[in-house]
């Protein structure tokens, strides 16, 4: 008997997370003739969604916001055929030439599958973040860096892409702090060494512990962590560059990851598992933004078409 919780079709190809990746994905699977079906927890867009202004994708010289680039990303891949619904992947089972993808209601079926899921920004946690990100708070230098051109601003980290943020905007913006909260960065040498000879003032010791603000940041709360006092230090933006956290949890256990949660796959977007592929933020990579999810996900169309070729 027919279970109405499971859909008896097979797709050539299910795309996990409707960000950039994962709708690039699908325009490409489904002109190469694949059917695909694309499954989103939110809307179309992805991280791209949390951003009123993308400067930094070519082809719209005046910019573009991030939601209608997410939707004209959609329609784009709907237009050639791709089904879209917009619901939650719950668990999965990705060994073996036919590969299930539940959501609470249904199971889909595919013979190739490709992770889309994205990656988000470590929060500081601190009360007022979520009303001020986007208002003072940034987590992206190479996103958001010009709208602080030659103001005065402070990268919160000490890992390499936080010194790689502070060399960025110290050729953009008056003034660069960077507030780390030991006596020595995580970053490795060849950053230390270009930051040590650049402008950007270290703040050692201090954690970020408050916001100060009217509708927009106008500086933080520092503590030092050796004696606790507490100083305020006045900024017109703090970008936060404490981490990111890929969306992969779902995948632990059946897809080789590294120690950060990321999908590992090189260009190819090729995984351990035979017919399953990770495109964008959430596989191993150096730089994550909409231009590159967006390269990942043709090339996991096209790594997807092939493996599908050889299955035949
Ligand atoms: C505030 C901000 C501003 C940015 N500005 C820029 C910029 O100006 N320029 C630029 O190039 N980049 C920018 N970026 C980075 C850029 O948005 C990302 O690099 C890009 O969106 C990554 O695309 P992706 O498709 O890999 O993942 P994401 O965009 O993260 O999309 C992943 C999608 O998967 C969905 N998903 C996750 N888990 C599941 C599940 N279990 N079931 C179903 N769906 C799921 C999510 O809901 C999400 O929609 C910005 C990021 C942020 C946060």
């Amino acid at each position: 008997m027919e279970d109405k919780n499971v859909e008896e079709r097979i797709y050539d190809v299910i795309v996990i997370g409707g960000g950039p990746a994962g709708y690039t994905a699908a325009l490409y699977a489904v002109r190469s003739g694949l059917s695909v079906l694309v499954l989103e927890k939110l809307s179309p867009g992805g991280q791209m969604t949390n951003t009123d202004q993308i400067d930094n994708y070519p082809g719209f010289p005046e910019g573009i916001g991030g939601f209608e680039l997410g939707e004209r990303m959609q329609k784009g891949a709907l237009r050639f055929g791709a089904e879209n619904q917009f619901a939650e992947v719950k668990s999965v089972e990705l060994s073996g030439p036919v590969k299930a993808v539940r959501t609470r209601k249904k199971e889909f079926k595919a013979r190739a599958v490709i992770l889309a899921t994205g990656a988000y920004p470590r929060k500081t946690g601190i009360e007022g973040e979520e009303r001020l990100a986007g208002r003072g708070i940034a987590y992206c230098a190479a996103c958001d860096g010009m709208f602080y051109k030659d103001k005065t601003v402070a990268v919160y980290g000490g890992g390499n892409t936080a010194v790689e943020d502070a060399l960025l905007l110290s050729r953009i913006c008056a003034k660069v702090y960077l507030i780390h909260r030991r006596d020595a960065l995580r970053a490795a040498k060849v950053y230390q060494d270009a930051l040590f000879g650049s402008s950007v003032e270290l703040i050692w010791n201090s954690r970020v512990t408050g916001f100060l603000a009217d509708k927009r940041l106008t500086g933080v709360v520092l503590t030092d962590t050796g004696t606790g006092e507490k100083r305020e230090l006045s900024l017109d933006g703090l970008f936060v560059s404490i981490g990111r956290i890929p969306d992969t949890k779902l995948f632990e256990g059946q897809v080789s990851m590294d120690e950060a949660g990321y999908l590992i796959a090189d260009e190819s977007t090729c995984t351990n598992v035979p017919g399953v592929f990770a495109a964008g933020d959430a596989r191993t990579k150096k730089l994550r933004q909409v231009i590159t999810a967006a390269a990942d996900g043709a090339m996991a169309a096209w790594s997807a078409e092939q493996y599908l070729a050889g299955e035949a």
